[in-house]
């Protein structure tokens, strides 16, 4: 999608300090870190949100979850560290495009929101 900044950066529109890729996701670091280690997790197609996973895409999104614990391993967070995914406007979700924050680096809060 031409409009979509995570799409232009899969297509290599946009640059990213790429974190792994593969030929189903990319990684790369958040450009506004929130922790020592902030990484994003995307899709190579387009999926709008959580809400857009279906029968048809789940398995990219089962390849993420496999792939999170190398990517994090590889980044050094052996202490642990946090997946989240914000969904639609009352979770702040700002770029359009699923998308799965790994946070870590540090001992993070307790809360979540
Ligand atoms: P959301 O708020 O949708 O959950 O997360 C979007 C994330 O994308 C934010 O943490 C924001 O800092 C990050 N982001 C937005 N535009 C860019 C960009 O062009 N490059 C990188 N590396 N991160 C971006
Ligand atoms: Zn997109």
């Amino acid at each position: 999608m031409e409009n979509c900044i995570f799409c232009q950066i899969v297509a290599g529109n946009i640059p990213a300090s790429k974190a792994y890729e593969d030929d189903v996701l990319l990684a790369f670091y958040d450009i506004h870190p929130q922790a020592p280690v902030h990484i994003l997790v995307i899709p190579k197609v387009h999926i709008p949100s959580v809400d857009g996973i279906n029968a048809e895409n789940s398995s990219i999104v089962a390849h993420i979850f496999e792939t999170i614990p190398k990517i994090a391993a590889a980044a050094g967070l052996t202490g642990g560290y946090r997946v989240i995914s914000n969904c639609g406007p009352d979770a702040c979700q700002s770029v359009p495009h699923l998308h799965f924050h790994i946070l870590g680096g540090t001992k993070l809060a307790e809360q979540m929101a």
